[in-house]
């Protein structure tokens, strides 16, 4: 394991799980990525901004236990600070979701700066540091969709990071998808990037697997991490028990394909920082 530079005096890198496909592992890097992080000593902090709050749930909070969630945060009910929770695994924090979020876009139509509620609510001071200082990673787990909640984790991020599922119709959504980014890029959030994109649900006893891997680096070449998260069934079980893949089966392939992949990304933060 890398040993943890000290947080950056302007705060965390907020990366933004994005793609607007249902079911491609947002969630599942989300939760393990930022565990595989944190593993590394690094401070972390996921925010799940998905009304279906599969991230919460899999980081072991219940719908039922959530006293303050992202929605209240972003309707100005509570601070951000105030819904922040522990999770199970050290070094490694929780804003949950809830089913509320699922009107954001119609309630929050009237406010002007509806799309910066959340980069707002990071940098908010109070008694304590901005949230954006407190940790090294932020990771926001969006909706399968590019609404206002996933315009509001652009707006945040520094980058965004997009699972794409290895399958026939991968790159389809993804011009989409890119055309965001840009609108954010032009309106939103001039400094956002695309971190990478990393291939999920990797198969390699499936020719097709390695062939849209293959068709999808030829695409779009180096911003495609090397690292492949194969197919996994330990991944897929880990939610029901309530953790981390990377605590219920640090050594399945599913895992180590995780923290591959936070090595990868630290690396590229070490090529950025020095560029
Ligand atoms: P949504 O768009 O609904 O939020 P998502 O993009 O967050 O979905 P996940 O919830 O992470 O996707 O994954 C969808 C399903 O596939 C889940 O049941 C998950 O456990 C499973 N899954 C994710 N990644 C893998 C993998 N590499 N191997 C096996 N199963 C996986
Ligand atoms: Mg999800």
């Amino acid at each position: 394991m890398t040993s943890p530079d000290a947080i950056s005096p302007t705060g965390a890198r907020v990366l933004a799980i994005v793609n607007q496909k249902g079911g491609v592992g947002k969630t599942t890097t989300a939760i393990n990525l930022s565990t595989a992080l944190a593993a590394n000593g690094l401070r972390c902090l996921v925010i799940d901004l998905d009304p279906q709050g599969n991230a919460s749930t899999g980081l072991n909070c219940h719908a039922d236990e959530r006293d303050g969630t992202t929605y209240e945060a972003l309707a100005g009910e509570k601070t951000l600070q105030d819904v922040i929770r522990e999770t199970d695994v050290p070094r490694l924090d929780l804003a949950p979701a809830s089913i509320d979020l699922s009107g954001a876009d119609v309630e929050f139509v009237d406010d002007p700066t509806r799309a910066h509620r959340l980069k707002s609510m990071l940098d908010e001071a109070d008694e304590n540091l901005p949230v954006r200082k407190r940790y090294d990673f932020i990771i926001i787990d969006c909706p399968p969709s590019l609404n206002l909640l996933t315009v509001n984790a652009m707006t945040a991020a520094e980058a965004v990071l997009v699972p794409l599922q290895c399958e026939f119709f991968a790159l389809e959504g993804l011009s989409q998808l890119l055309g965001t980014v840009r609108r954010v890029q032009q309106n939103l959030n001039p400094d956002l990037r695309i971190d990478g994109i990393v291939l999920t649900m990797y198969d390699q006893r499936n020719r097709l697997s390695s062939q849209v891997a293959d068709d999808v680096r030829d695409n779009l070449g180096d911003v495609v991490y090397s690292t492949l998260i194969p197919r996994n069934v330990r991944l897929s079980e880990a939610p029901s028990h309530a953790m981390p893949a990377l605590v219920y089966d640090p050594k399945c392939a599913g895992s180590r394909a995780y923290v591959d992949l936070a090595a990868e990304l630290l690396q590229r933060t070490k090529t950025q920082k020095a560029a």
